[in-house]
């Protein structure tokens, strides 16, 4: 956690407060994010402090987004889109969805373009 986990913004301690939704400064740029304002509350109840306050949010955090399991591979779909390379150094872009519907892009450079076509074609390389 960075030090704007406090009551007060850390570019203008005198003066300067947290909006409402204790994520922007009332008079400043400075921001924080949700989890360094939810420290901030819980470090001021009685009996907590920041480090208290840090491991619960750290708990939170991990049930909230449980690590990613990277050894299953994401499965995309392809989207019967390519774009092609508009001048010869841009790439060739394929478009694809997720199974949950999210786009992807698969980039090929010139070289993987065409090698990647001809395995298409020719899947035992004849
Ligand atoms: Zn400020």
């Amino acid at each position: 956690m960075t030090d704007t986990a406090n009551w007060i913004c850390p570019q203008h301690p005198f003066g300067h407060t947290w909006q409402a939704d204790s994520l922007k400064c009332t008079l400043c740029e400075a921001r924080r994010t949700a989890s360094e304002a939810i420290v901030a509350l819980l470090a001021g109840l009685p009996g907590w402090d920041i480090p208290r306050a840090e491991r619960l949010i750290s708990a939170h955090q991990a049930e909230a987004a449980p690590p990613a399991d990277d050894t299953i591979p994401l499965t995309v779909h392809w989207d019967r889109i390519v774009m092609h390379p508009g001048e010869t150094d841009d790439d060739t872009i394929v478009g694809c969805l997720t199974e949950d519907g999210r786009p992807a892009a698969l980039v090929l450079d010139d070289e993987h373009r065409e090698a990647l076509g001809l395995m298409l074609v020719d899947p035992d390389g004849n």
